[in-house]
Parts: structure tokens; sequence; C-alpha cells
């Protein structure tokens, strides 16, 4: 699980900061995902339906609640919210399984750059009917093309230097020596003038090579997405919590903070957190 969150907060800094219909992290379009009405909690508080806001790319989500509390003479309404946050991930890590680096990737584009070397081909392959993983006379990822049913050579690169016209030019070596009708070329980085006139030169031969670069890579991986959630009673999304019990939530009453929603720490959190408990105490 990429994301984390576990407190309900009540601020309209906080609500304020929301996005109506994008994707903080990878700005794509929301689905909106609305639960049934809870039965009514405790003595005083009646909780709406929570309305659920996902990115079926990347993963990101946030869940907003009205709240209707007795407040002698009238029942008032309050809006509480919840954002998904971001997880420092470990990107070399091998023990993270491939589906969550994915959605971290889509999430934070950056992070492409720390990736183990080895992982990536594995990312890469996913995108591809991939036929073995090589590694050998310079193709890294033999895949059979869908459409055509030839081959297609993989060359992956985790590299923050732009790749040369040399390493284009050996990998069309390999790809000919190889037998292969096609090859692609992808890497963490771009592409030098030289690389991409090498590529003209081959497909003149009859050799195409297609050039990802790191945005394409990251094109082709939103591409390859399944939904991230199954819908709002998806009992493995890390918003199931907040639409299943909300009457269990960690409330944050008011709580004043100027940057985004997503991005305020747990640690802030908690201090809100113990700010509201104490207020409360006092109250008594
Ligand atoms: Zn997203």
């Amino acid at each position: 699980m990429i994301w984390s969150h576990k407190y309900v907060v009540k601020s309209e800094s906080y609500l304020q900061s929301l996005p109506a219909d994008k994707c903080a992290y990878c700005s794509l379009s929301l689905v909106r995902w609305d639960g049934k009405k809870p039965d009514v909690i405790g003595s005083s508080n009646a909780w709406s339906h929570p309305i659920v806001m996902v990115c079926n790319s990347c993963g990101w989500w946030y869940v907003t609640f009205f709240v209707s509390e007795s407040i002698w003479p009238n029942d008032t309404i309050f809006k509480y919210a919840t954002a998904g946050q971001l997880k420092p991930l470990d990107v070399n890590d091998i023990s993270v399984p491939l589906s969550e680096l994915r959605k971290y990737l889509l999430a934070k584009r950056d992070a492409r750059f720390q990736i183990n070397p080895k992982r990536f081909e594995d990312i890469v392959g996913g995108i591809f009917r991939v036929t073995s993983y090589s590694g050998d006379k310079g193709i890294d990822v033999a895949a059979l093309d869908g459409s055509s049913n030839t081959f297609i050579g993989i060359q992956v690169k985790r590299y923050k230097n732009k790749i040369e016209a040399e390493q284009i030019r050996s990998f069309v070596g390999a790809l000919m020596l190889g037998g292969y009708s096609k090859g692609v070329f992808v890497t963490t980085s771009a592409f030098r003038t030289g690389a991409i006139e090498t590529v003209g030169q081959s497909a003149a031969l009859g050799l195409p090579i297609e050039l990802w670069d790191g945005d394409n890579f990251i094109e082709k991986l939103g591409i390859e997405r399944r939904p991230a959630y199954k819908g709002i009673d998806d009992e493995s999304a890390p918003f199931h919590y907040f639409v299943r019990s909300p009457e269990s939530m960690q409330m944050i009453e008011s709580f004043e903070y100027s940057g985004s929603a997503y991005e305020a720490s747990t640690c802030q959190l908690e201090s809100a957190a113990k700010q509201a408990a104490d207020v409360k105490t006092q109250k008594r």
C-alpha cells in the first residue's frame, strides 16, 4: 500500500486545498464514488454519506463527510475530510511488489532515477508480452509484438545522462544479430540528437526503433494500468477504513495548515490531534 492516512480533519484551509477534479499527484481526472448513508452514530452526531474521490491511475484518494452535530437549538452541518498521503517507499527494495512500484512511479515520477535497474527492467517488461529476459548480447528483454507477431528486442537503461548515438548504434547491431524485426530503447532520462538521428538511419534500413524517454515511459505505464480500486466497497483500498466505520476515525477538530492537505505530514496531524484533544479536555 503506497498511501497512508489515519486522521479526519475539520478545517477550512485543509478542505480548500483539496483539488476538485484532478489528481494532486499525477494530474489525471478523479472519479467520484458516493457511499451509503451510515446509521446515526452515538447520541448527537449524524453522518451523511462519504464521498470518495479517487485517481485510478496512481491511486491517490480523498474522502469527505458531512457531519451534523446537535448544537442547541439547531443541528449544524460540518464538513470533514481526509486525503491519502504518499508513504516514503524505497524504490531499491526488491521486496516491494511490482504493482506498488508502478503506482508509486506514476505518482512520483522523479523516483524513476533511483529505482533498482533490474526492477526497472521488470516494470518495462510488464508493459510487453515478454518471451525472455536475456540480458545478454545487448538485449535486455525479448517480447512478442501483439499486432504483427514479430519479435521485439528491448534495451532498458536506468540513466540520468542522455543516451548517446553510440549506444543506439550498438543496440542496432544487437537487434540485427539477434534477428529482431523491431527495437524499443527505454530510458529514465532522454536522448541526444545524434541518438535520434541514428534511429532515423536504422528505420531507413528497415529496422524501426522506438525511443521511450522518462515521460514516454511513465505514459506507457499509465496506459497499461488497471483501475486502482474496485469501487467504494473495495476492502483492500486505503480509504476503506474511513468509509466502513467513520465512527472509529480519529478526528482532528480544526487544523490550520497553509500547504496542501495531502502533503500534511503525519507529524503535523499528530500535533493537531493532540491540540484538539487538549481543547476537549479543557472544555470539560
Ligand atoms: Zn493520480
